[in-house]
């Protein structure tokens, strides 16, 4: 084992591979207050929809399933110029670099759509996941408080019947 594999770990989440909270909430200052760059940066935070039904209804095995079905998905879209990261159990972001916020809500929507209309096998319910999304404006707030509209965001999607990406 050697020296960077181990920080690299310190930063990945074991069961998706995804970036975990440690990595999210750095790289989130890194590329907004820290960043000197006029790059753009967009944030995406999404929750999975209905997701203690279920673990309820078919186990936690299969709820495992279902979250790293939607990293893979995540992460394939969104490769490696942007930073997909699993923030909590079921909560995910996506730090999007050089692309605004309407551009950002087309990939998630294309995300949704593709993790939507997969069929897992345990069951014919279609699984969803709800969205919030918005951009860095420089100077005029801190990564915390684009954290927190982007998650005030996510809850009126939630509020406003879940299974959506909204700005
Ligand atoms: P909502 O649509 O409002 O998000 O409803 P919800 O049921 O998804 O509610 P909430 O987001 O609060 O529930 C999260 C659940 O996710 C609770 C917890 O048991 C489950 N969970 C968190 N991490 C994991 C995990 O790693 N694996 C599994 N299988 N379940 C997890
Ligand atoms: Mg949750
Ligand atoms: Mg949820």
């Amino acid at each position: 084992l050697h020296k960077e594999d181990l920080e690299g770990q310190l930063l990945r989440d074991a069961m998706t591979g995804l970036y975990n909270h440690t990595a999210f909430y750095a790289f989130l200052e890194k590329f907004t207050v820290k960043n000197t760059s006029e790059e753009k940066i967009a944030l995406a935070v999404l929750d999975i929809d209905n997701f203690k039904k279920v673990n309820d209804t078919y186990g936690h095995g299969k709820g495992d399933e279902v979250i790293v079905f939607l990293a893979k998905v995540l992460q394939e879209r969104c490769g490696e110029e942007h930073y997909v990261c699993r923030y909590g159990g079921e909560e995910f972001a996506v730090i999007f670099r050089g692309i605004g916020r309407k551009e950002a809500l087309k990939e998630m929507e294309w995300i949704l759509e593709k993790f939507r209309k997969h069929r897992f096998e345990w069951t014919t319910e279609p699984i969803t996941f709800s969205c919030g999304i918005s951009e860095y404006a420089s100077g005029l707030m801190t990564d915390k408080e684009l954290f927190s509209i982007t998650d005030k965001i996510l809850y009126r999607a939630k509020e406003n019947g879940k299974n959506r990406c909204l700005l």
